[in-house]
């Protein structure tokens, strides 16, 4: 058996060079839709050629109800929200992920929401990528694979290191428009990278945070500071940052 889990993000998939896709009534968004299940059938396919016996996909982006399932890889298994990885997998991938909040030439760069602006995780500056790989490493299985812009293939590269695959797809012009390759060669450079990571994903270690967790997020706004303020184990340290200590990365988005 060796079973694959792929986090989904949208952002950093290949052709969506516009920011409308964050409005879900657009054309941009309903096109955004087909490629984004066709490069996650990518993906797929690389980890059923590398010999996946199990592959699950999570529907990540905003809504959870993004992948067009009926043309989603037969042989993919597919959820949402709740994310059922445990330490049975092998490996995850995570395809058409962005950079952190704040990073420069980074399309549609965010963490979580416009609210977050910056993110840290036992002192570690984070975003979705590495909230994704805590969470995977806490059942101690490596990210292997990323796919997204340049500036967000670098940032997985510096935080779980060289040794992983990723595949760039596009290169941020600034933050709302991206010059992007073609979907179709997007998909091929996909389908041989999941193979080849799938191969060394015994070498490459799980980004495992040391247990109890400290998370810290400064806000965009003093406001959410003043809410979460109150709440049981969280500190606020200055006007904008909360602190709170988690036992483990899966509570690592409890406030
Ligand atoms: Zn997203």
């Amino acid at each position: 058996m060796v079973k694959v889990y792929i986090f989904t993000d949208m952002e950093g998939i290949s052709g969506i060079t516009t920011n409308a896709i964050w409005d879900q009534k657009s054309d941009a968004y309903r096109a955004g839709r087909t490629l984004l299940t066709k490069e996650v059938n990518a993906a797929v396919e690389g980890a059923l050629e590398g010999g996946a016996t199990t592959v699950v996909v999570n529907d990540g982006h905003d809504g959870h109800n993004n992948i067009i399932v009926e043309d989603l890889h037969p042989e993919a298994e597919y959820e949402t929200g709740e994310c059922s990885l445990d330490e049975t997998y092998d490996a995850a991938f995570l395809i058409g992920y962005h950079a952190m909040a704040g990073t420069e030439k980074a399309f549609l760069d965010h963490t979580q929401g416009p609210r977050w602006h910056n993110y840290f995780l036992n002192g570690i500056r984070v975003g979705e990528i590495g909230q994704c790989a805590a969470i995977a490493g806490h059942y101690g299985v490596p990210v292997v694979l990323v796919t997204g812009d340049a500036a967000a293939c670098k940032e997985a590269k510096e935080l779980l290191g060289d040794e992983i695959e990723t595949v760039v797809v596009k290169y941020a012009l600034n933050r709302f428009s991206a010059r992007s390759i073609h979907p179709k060669k997007a998909r091929r450079l996909i389908r041989e990278a999941a193979k080849r990571a799938l191969a060394k994903a015994h070498e490459i270690k799980p980004f495992k945070l040391k247990t109890p967790i400290e998370v810290k997020v400064e806000w965009a706004t003093t406001d959410i500071a003043d809410s979460l303020e109150r709440r049981e184990g969280v500190r606020r340290i200055d006007a904008r940052t909360i602190v709170k200590i988690v036992p483990t990365a899966l509570e690592i988005l409890n406030f």
